[in-house]
Order: C-alpha cells, then sequence, then structure tokens
C-alpha cells in the first residue's frame, strides 16, 4: 500500500520496540503554526470531496482508529478534522466499558459490527485496542488471554483489509504534563466540566503503565494492512494537520470515482 510520504517516519514499523517516553509529543518542528493551518484547511477540503465520491461509488470502505489517553484530543480531532463531511456516509463509534451482553461475546464483537460498510467511513473513538491497554493496565484479564490479541487484532483487521476496508490508526501522543493542563482547564470550563470523570486521576497514575501497555500494542499491531501513527499530540494545530493529511492521502490513494452515468441521458425528458 502507498502511504503518505510526508509524515511517514510517524508511523510504526512492523514489530518495532517503541519507548514512547522517549518520543516527542511536540513534534519534529518542521512544520510551523500558519503552514500547519493552511495544510489543515486544504486537506480538510480534500477529505470532504473524496468522501463524496467514496458514498457515491459504494464500493470501498475506511476505517479509522483513535485511541490516546484521557483528553489526548480524540474528541477534538474527530470534530475538527472531520467538520463539514456528509453524515450520510460517515459514522462515529465510540467504545465505552463493555455492558454485560458484549462480555458474554469474543472481543472483537462489538468490534465489528461497528466496521464501516461499502462506501462509508467509520471512526472508533477508543476500539478493540482497550481491550490490550485498560484491560492489561488494570489486570481486568490475565496476560494468557490479552497476549494472544495481538496476533487476532492483526488478523481482524487483515480480514477486513482483504474485504475493501482501508485501516488508518492513530495514536495522539500527549504529555503529561499537557494533559495536567487540560485536566485544569476542563475543570475550570462550565462547558467541559462533564468531561471529567473522578476515574481519569486513577488513569493519571497509571500513565506508565498506560504507556507501556500502548508500547506493546503500537509495536506488535502496526501492519502494513493496518499501520499506527504517533502523533505529537500537544499541539492542537500540529495534531489536527497531521491527522487530516494522512486521512485525505489515504483517501486520495484509494481513489473513489462517482459511478458512470448511465448512457444516453442527454435524450432523458422530464415530462411537465
Ligand atoms: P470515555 O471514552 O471517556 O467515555 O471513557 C470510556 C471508558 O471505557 C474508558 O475508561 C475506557 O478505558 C473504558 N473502556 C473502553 N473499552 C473497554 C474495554 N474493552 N474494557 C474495559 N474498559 C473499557
Ligand atoms: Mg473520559
Amino acid at each position: 500500500m502507498k502511504t503518505a510520504a510526508r509524515f511517514d517516519h510517524y508511523r510504526v514499523l512492523p514489530g518495532a520496540k517503541l519507548d514512547l517516553s522517549k518520543i516527542d509529543q511536540e513534534g519534529d518542528g518542521k512544520l510551523d503554526k500558519d503552514d500547519a493551518k493552511a495544510l489543515f484547511e486544504e486537506e480538510r477540503a480534500s477529505i470532504i470531496a473524496s468522501q463524496e465520491k467514496l458514498y457515491a461509488e459504494g464500493k470501498q470502505s475506511l476505517l479509522i482508529v483513535l485511541q490516546a489517553m484521557d483528553a489526548g484530543g480524540k474528541d477534538g480531532t474527530i470534530e475538527d478534522v472531520f467538520r463539514g463531511v456528509n453524515p450520510q456516509g460517515c459514522r462515529v463509534s465510540s467504545f465505552k466499558v463493555p455492558t454485560a451482553e458484549e462480555l458474554a461475546h469474543d472481543f472483537l464483537w462489538r468490534v465489528h459490527a461497528q466496521a464501516p460498510g461499502k462506501g462509508q467511513i467509520t471512526i472508533f473513538n477508543r476500539s478493540h485496542y482497550e481491550d490490550v491497554l485498560v484491560v492489561r493496565v488494570k489486570n481486568i484479564v490475565p496476560e494468557s488471554v490479552w497476549r494472544p490479541r495481538y496476533a487476532l487484532i492483526n488478523d481482524f483487521e487483515r480480514l477486513l483489509a482483504t474485504s475493501g476496508t482501508r485501516v488508518l490508526k492513530f495514536f495522539l501522543h500527549i504529555s503529561k504534563k499537557e494533559q495536567k493542563k487540560r485536566f485544569e482547564s476542563r475543570l475550570a470550563d462550565e462547558n467541559d466540566r462533564w468531561k471529567w470523570s473522578p476515574g481519569d486521576l486513577v488513569e493519571r497514575a497509571l500513565w506508565d503503565r498506560y504507556e507501556e501497555a500502548y508500547e506493546g500494542a503500537l509495536g506488535e499491531c502496526s501492519t502494513e494492512a493496518a499501520p499506527w501513527y504517533v502523533i505529537p499530540a500537544d499541539k492542537k494545530w500540529l495534531r489536527n494537520a497531521m491527522v487530516a493529511h494522512l486521512v485525505a492521502a489515504m483517501l486520495r490513494d484509494m481513489d473513489p470515482r462517482f459511478p458512470p452515468p448511465l448512457p444516453d441521458l442527454g435524450r432523458v425528458k422530464i415530462p411537465d
């Protein structure tokens, strides 16, 4: 698969042994704020135009997976990057603590059901990766259960890829310092307070263990068919520009086309 050359060095290589504490959350400084904003607007327009064709063509699908620590910017990325996309062909699926019914099935059951149909873009706000992240950090299941899931996830994503679904996965990488700042402003802002959960502090205390779990998941499950990107996410304008570019580049590579018009359309007469 052809990938966007521009941010290709942010792609996790299959089997990579990542050390997230050594990966900068601010980016490499090659894109300044003005250029990032210009790129973002250009790519947002490109996404809107491509998605219309994807929907009209009705043959291919795109799945975008978003994962991050709390306040990492998953909601904001969805709001910003997909603003203006026709909701008819685009859906967001959010994965919460599994229900009793979901827990009565295998961990991919609820996820597979939300995969995009032909012509659709689906954005996963959290995903099946929670089953090798929170589940590992909180010891919800033993290692003998979560570790084999890496291979099951790779098989599942390969199944999607072979069935006409492209998969792009973004880890929005924020620093612990930035999380503190965002939590503080979340608590201070009456329009944002509802997002606060006391559990957020419990998760924050487990920061290092989450980092370790992310390193495992990203290294083991970044594949040719479904690559992971580590997006420096402390600066929202950089995060937005990078995600928009990578999504737009993927859609350009998919190259959806409007279906050809029926023959003799010029001769159709609409009766009064
Ligand atoms: P939020 O995205 O802030 O609404 O929070 C959703 C919560 O559901 C997070 O704390 C996730 O870790 C949790 N969650 C999502 N999927 C799973 C899962 N498979 N097992 C346990 N917890 C999960
Ligand atoms: Mg939350």
